[in-house]
């Protein structure tokens, strides 16, 4: 029998050297914890008609009789939209998270209709014994509720993960960051600590939640007249809770509207994470009923995504909520980057239709929910660990991570900075880089995948476009009948066309497909020939694709249009 690994290792298959798509396995005694399973929104320019990029999970699926069980730190897309793709790869493995992340996933596999493995709802300070670990969940404040640390015991120490966080002394919800917890646990030692990284580049310390509150009241109170509209995170429960309180006090009624802030909203009233009155929330569809000035939406699109809520107003394609100048719009988040040219084109389409919109750094309209360097300098001094590896981040942000934590002392050996795909082992003594897993990203398109081949030929196409060139041969003395040309997304006059054809014709005659039936290297030598004289005459580089028609007739028929 294999004797049972001894040291501790961490394979990172997602979430270091970028923000999105969080993943990590932490091994020891034979037995695998993931912590996360997150996907990430692609960019149009690098990733087109792409719907989401996820972990490739080669690595769990190679080890899969060894995992004990999934890990989630909280709800955010970052850390829970692989999910659906990992359990219907890899099957039934355990889910432990707090109530409303559990919701979350529970919905999301049920639109995907994937089978529902065991899920296990945990409070903070919570203690959980999977497999060869023991796992306490400690409370943590983030722009979500229900968000959590990992301190994670195993046979030789203690792993403290610090999931996404911020310090919020005065949260809304009254559940703080359990910094005393915290400390407990440094005290008694903490062997390798995982923190996240996002902020690190910002200095003091991330403004409370309860300050937005403030500057959302002040709006409120300050357009009596106006109808008001709110584009914020459907998963910031504790913002609309702010923004619910506000309205009832003034006496206005709350309606909302996009698929998801509908979604989240009734999940976490029934959770008890939302509370309003019975008659203060109404549905979308019956607004019209409302006095304006006695209403407030609260919606999705935040980000500009075009199929939001916000983006249907703003095209006034919204069949409920048609935008005027008597409407004020509040863009209740800061752009990811990324998205700013999306969520500028809302705005701009907001105003031409009428409305006031307060965005950005107008107000304090928006607070991050990650820690900045004076509360990533509290948590390490709390947790004093005696190894560091930065996550959460890109590699800007992990170096700068790096940094802090050698300023606060740490030994520069003790620190790892790690890639995608990368396996860092830690005993007692040392921390050092061992052999690499299988990792990477995997595209997601409609219901299948693709690999990045494809994401090639689709940005050559969109940029330069596709030339076919249709080899008309006869096979019985294996000549070349006729040579047609087609493209899209290129013109070519009808000279250059001729000049092609005359290329192909020589290419044919020159190759080794007379005696050899050599269609391959027929096929590179046009490709190539062809490819030349195009960049020469047009510098563009399109798609070339050369298809030999073989056939037994002399009468060959033109393809239809492609
Ligand atoms: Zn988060
Ligand atoms: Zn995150």
């Amino acid at each position: 029998m294999a004797k049972k690994q001894k040291q501790l290792e961490v394979a990172f298959l997602g979430g270091v050297g970028e923000i999105g798509k969080n993943m990590t396995a932490i091994c020891y005694g034979g037995d695998i914890l993931i912590v996360d399973c997150g996907s990430t929104f692609p960019s149009v320019d690098d990733t087109p008609g792409i719907d989401l990029i996820i972990p490739d999970f080669a690595f769990i699926k190679d080890n899969i009789e060894k995992v004990k069980g999934i890990l989630i730190t909280h709800g955010h897309e970052d850390h829970i939209g692989g999910l659906p793709y990992l359990l219907s790869e890899c099957g039934n493995i355990p889910i432990y998270g707090s109530a409303l992340t559990i919701a979350l996933i529970k919905h999301k596999l049920t639109e995907k209709k994937i089978q529902m493995p065991k899920m296990h709802a945990v409070k903070g300070g919570d203690v959980k014994s999977i497999g060869a670990f023991s796992i306490e969940f400690v409370s943590v404040t983030h722009s979500i509720l229900g968000a959590f640390a990992l301190s994670i015991s195993y046979g030789g120490g203690v792993v403290f993960h610090t999931g996404d966080y911020k310090i919020d002394y005065t949260p809304v919800d009254g559940e703080s960051i359990d910094l005393a917890r915290i400390a407990d646990i440094g005290n008694r030692g903490v062997t390798l600590m995982l923190g996240e990284s996002t902020n690190v580049e910002k200095k003091g310390t991330t403004i409370s939640e309860k300050e937005v509150g403030v500057t959302l009241e002040k709006i409120i109170e300050t357009h009596t007249d106006k109808r008001i509209i709110i584009a914020t995170f459907a998963s910031n429960v504790n913002r609309v809770q702010q923004i619910v309180k506000i309205c009832e006090r003034v006496g206005r009624r709350v309606a909302f509207d996009g698929r998801s802030m509908v979604k989240i909203s009734e999940i976490a009233k029934r959770l008890n994470m939302l509370d309003y009155e019975d008659n203060t929330v109404v549905d979308i569809e019956d607004i019209k009923g409302i006095q304006p000035e006695k209403l407030c939406i609260i919606s999705t699109g935040s980000q500009g995504e075009p199929m939001s809520a916000l983006t249907r107003m703003a095209n006034g394609e919204d069949r409920e909520v048609v935008i005027g100048d008597n409407d004020v719009v509040v863009i209740s988040s800061q752009p990811i980057p990324g998205n700013e040219k999306a969520v500028y084109t809302l705005i701009n389409n907001l105003y031409r239709r009428g409305a006031k919109v307060l965005y950005g750094s107008l107000e304090q309209l928006h607070v991050s929910g990650h820690a900045c360097q004076d509360e990533l300098k509290l948590m390490l001094s709390l947790v004093k660990p005696k190894f560091f590896i930065p996550v959460h981040g890109e590699f800007r942000h992990l170096k700068k991570h790096e940094e802090l934590a050698l300023n606060l002392g740490l030994k520069k050996e003790n620190i790892k900075i790690a890639d995608i795909g990368d396996r860092i082992a830690v005993d007692k003594k040392s921390m050092r880089f061992i052999d690499g897993v299988e990792a990477g990203e995997v595209y997601v398109d409609g219901d299948t995948n693709v690999d990045s081949l494809v994401i090639r030929d689709r940005k050559q196409l969109s940029t330069d476009g596709v030339v076919i060139l249709l080899l008309n041969i006869n096979v019985e003395n294996r000549q070349l009948t006729s040579v047609d040309i087609l493209s899209r997304g290129i013109v070519f006059e009808e000279e250059f066309l001729e000049q092609i054809k005359i290329l192909v014709e020589d290419t044919f005659a020159a190759s080794s497909y007379k005696n050899e039936s050599d269609r391959g290297g027929l096929k590179n030598g046009v490709r190539r020939k062809v490819a030349r004289v195009i960049l020469n005459k047009l510098k563009q580089r399109p798609m070339i694709l050369p298809l030999l028609m073989e056939q037994v007739k002399q009468d060959l028929t033109e393809e239809d249009d492609l």
